[in-house]
């Protein structure tokens, strides 16, 4: 088959760990049989560089018309004083609305290889699962394109003394968040059938809203099991005993939140992928899903071989899992990561914090990346 993919590389790391993540795709399609066709756009600090903004239109227009987007991240320390609607952030917002994504899924596992990356303590991992093992396997759905971050928002004044406040609204649909219960449902049913709403249910009356409707669809999925837990709470709940999370399903704010909380359990967030789906894949308009590591643009270790581009990499097993329904593909990137680990190897960000444990390899972006590739053409 043919598929073509959008590429936004953007800024910082991001072209360093999407350019390796184009040669493991290479790799997946003379292996399986696929041609992936590239289409490399631009977004972010370097279109603000080129065009003077940063989602110039036809990289919107083109992304809508391949099967899916792959992006690097953007931003860096270069635009940071250009006012908000030109900063370079604001690609992700206009891509994600201009593309209908809604649902973001993030995965927050920990692999038993990083368990010394993690900053909880073994006995606090291993005390709260059910089987004694020190390992989390979550997905937090966030609704990504409503909520707070889209609502009407201003400032006020009283003509007198300036601005004397400021306002931002979250506002929800009904349609808008059972599409995203659609979702995470779905995932939850292909996982291990759990799902907890996080909400703050006890204050906010969108948060009850959100509530209502899930019961309903609850409902509906009795082969589901079903709770409800404050978003405070949960904040408590991942570090006291991530164990107990399979499918999180919650709004963009709070999702936004968890998600980068969860990253850190996880070891590193260069470990991170996720997939914003929505637009063809549930209905809508537009055929292209969004992958995307979950890290920025990491200005700090841009251009000096230090990136970990595995979290760019699972991002792509993620695209072909969701958007091309590549399931034994995306199986064997995420097996060839595995064994990369098997073998000790680490970039910086994911080498133990506690131990320098002797079968541990310090290894750089080229390096980990290669030898993904290596452990692919065995697979
Ligand atoms: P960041 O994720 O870029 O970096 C946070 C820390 O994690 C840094 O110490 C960095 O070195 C490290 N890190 C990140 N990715 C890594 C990787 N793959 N391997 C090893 N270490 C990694 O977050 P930040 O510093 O807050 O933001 C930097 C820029 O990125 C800002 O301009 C921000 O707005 C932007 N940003 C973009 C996205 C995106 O494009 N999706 C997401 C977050 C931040």
């Amino acid at each position: 088959m043919n598929y073509s993919i959008a590429l936004v590389p953007g800024d910082g790391i991001g072209p360093e760990v999407i350019s390796k993540t184009v040669d493991v795709l290479d790799l997946v399609g003379d292996k399986f049989g696929h041609v992936f066709n590239f289409v490399e756009l631009e977004a972010g600090g370097r279109a603000i560089d080129s065009t003077g903004e940063p989602l110039p239109a036809a990289t919107l227009e083109t992304a809508r018309q391949c099967d899916a987007l792959l992006l690097g991240a953007v931003g860096g320390p270069k635009w940071e004083t250009l006012p908000g609607d030109l900063r370079p952030e604001k690609a992700l917002l206009g891509l994600r609305a201009g593309l209908g994504v809604f649902a973001n899924l993030r995965p927050a596992s920990l692999l038993p290889q990083l368990k010394d990356a993690c900053p909880l303590k073994d006995g606090v991992l291993t005390a709260s699962n059910p089987e004694g093992k020190a390992n989390f396997d979550i997905l937090i759905v966030r609704e990504l394109t409503g909520g707070i971050y889209f609502g009407e928002r201003g400032r006020e004044g009283d003509g007198k003394s300036g601005e004397s406040s400021a306002f931002d609204t979250e506002k929800y649909s009904r349609a808008e968040i059972e599409r995203v219960l659609h979702v995470a449902y779905d995932a939850a049913s292909k996982r291990r059938g759990k799902l907890c709403l996080v909400d703050k249910a006890n204050v906010l009356e969108s948060s009850r809203f959100w509530r209502e409707i899930t019961m309903k669809i609850a409902a509906e999925h009795t082969n589901i099991e079903t709770s409800y837990m404050y978003v405070d709470n949960c904040a408590m709940q991942l570090i006291r005993a991530p164990c107990q999370f399979d499918v999180i399903v919650t709004s963009n704010i709070f999702g936004d939140i968890l998600s980068d909380e969860a990253s850190v359990l996880s070891g590193s967030i260069g470990m991170l992928a996720s997939a914003s789906i929505g637009g063809k894949l549930a209905g809508g308009k537009y055929p292209a899903g969004m992958y995307e590591p979950i890290h920025g643009s990491a200005p700090d270790i841009a251009g000096k071989d230090l990136a970990n581009p595995l979290a760019a990499i699972l991002s792509a097993a993620m695209m072909l899992r969701y958007s091309f329904s590549l399931e034994k593909e995306a199986q064997a990137i995420e097996s060839a990561v595995n064994k990369t680990l098997d073998s000790g190897l680490r970039t910086k960000d994911i080498a133990s914090r506690t131990k320098n444990t002797a079968n541990e390899k310090l290894v750089g972006t080229n390096e980990m990346a290669g030898a993904v590739i290596k452990a692919l053409e065995t697979e």
